[in-house]
């Protein structure tokens, strides 16, 4: 009796705390990004997160959480919580990735020669994180094609 007893309050313990968890490596912004150490970002950073984010991977296409979402409002990184892209210049890719033909500002391209090919790295200029790719077979007006990871991004929905 005594044991169950203990069993229950253990497990609401181990509830909280892993609440508690969530809580703390989700979405804390921080104020100076450029500033953080490796290990401050894995503590701020889910795993996947900090995979795409501070270590340049890739998603698997058609996984993300945003690649299909028609919902209006503002895509902003998910490292810092700059404003990145508007919903407005989102569109139908078919690469599996959310893709935009346009930025808010915020992104710098960076030279990417890794894997043998030659791209451009779109990176958050607020916290330097690692976004995605941009080609240049996108639509009009800009002709531009930001290929991004979902995991990269958050939404917030206008
Ligand atoms: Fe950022």
């Amino acid at each position: 009796m005594k044991g169950s007893f203990l069993a229950i309050v253990f497990s609401f313990l181990a509830l909280f705390s892993a609440c508690g968890q969530t809580q703390s490596t989700s979405k804390e912004k921080p104020n100076n990004p450029k500033e953080l150490s490796e290990e401050e970002w894995k503590s701020i950073l889910t795993q996947e997160e900090y995979d795409v984010l501070r270590n340049k991977g890739t998603e698997r296409a058609f996984t993300g959480e945003y690649w299909d979402n028609k919902e209006d409002g503002v895509y902003v990184c998910g490292a810092c919580g700059a404003e990145l892209f508007d919903s407005k210049t989102k569109f139908k890719s078919g690469s599996g990735w959310p893709s935009f033909y346009d930025t808010l500002g915020n992104v710098s391209m960076v030279m990417d020669r890794s894997y043998g090919m030659l791209r451009t790295e779109v990176v958050c200029s607020n916290c330097e994180g690692h976004l995605g790719h941009v080609f240049e077979d996108g639509p009009r007006p800009t002709g531009y094609r930001y290929c991004i990871n979902s995991v990269s991004l958050d939404f917030k929905k206008r």
